[in-house]
């Protein structure tokens, strides 16, 4: 009786849509409200620290003196809480996880340095 069960979830199996996609060959397509990771535009941050404040995970941590912004991507626990409390709205969710790492790394931000080598040479030139 059971060879008979297991016969016809193979046959019915064998005409079906697969039920998995095959990854990583067809990448996963994630819903659009995904929480998925912390992003920042580290142009746009002010190094308030709101956003290490309210983490509920320490997982960012804000250096106004050395304007650099971390995060640790394996404590976070997407509750987004920094991306609403942020002042200068400069962080999102990006609809994408954390690569798998063997070990746990920080992810460091640096503000950009300004180029001035044009207004230099329009002072030299
Ligand atoms: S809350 Fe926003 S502006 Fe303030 S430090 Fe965090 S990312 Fe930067
Ligand atoms: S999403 Fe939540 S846990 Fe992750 S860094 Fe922002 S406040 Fe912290």
């Amino acid at each position: 009786m059971a060879y008979l069960h297991f016969a016809r979830t193979v046959l019915a199996s064998l005409f079906q849509k697969p039920a998995t996609t095959s990854y990583p060959v067809t990448p996963r397509e994630y819903p659009d409200k995904t929480r998925g990771k912390v992003a920042i535009e580290i142009d746009d941050c002010i190094y308030c620290g709101m956003c290490m404040r309210k983490c509920p995970a320490d997982a960012i941590t804000v250096d106004r003196a050395q304007k650099t912004w971390t995060i640790n991507p394996f404590s976070c626990v997407q509750c987004a809480c920094c991306v609403d409390n942020c002042p200068k709205k400069c962080l999102h969710m990006e609809v994408q996880y954390t690569a798998p790492a063997p070990v746990k790394t920080e992810e460091v931000f640096h503000a950009r340095v300004p180029d001035h080598s044009e207004d230099r040479s329009d002072r030299d030139g």
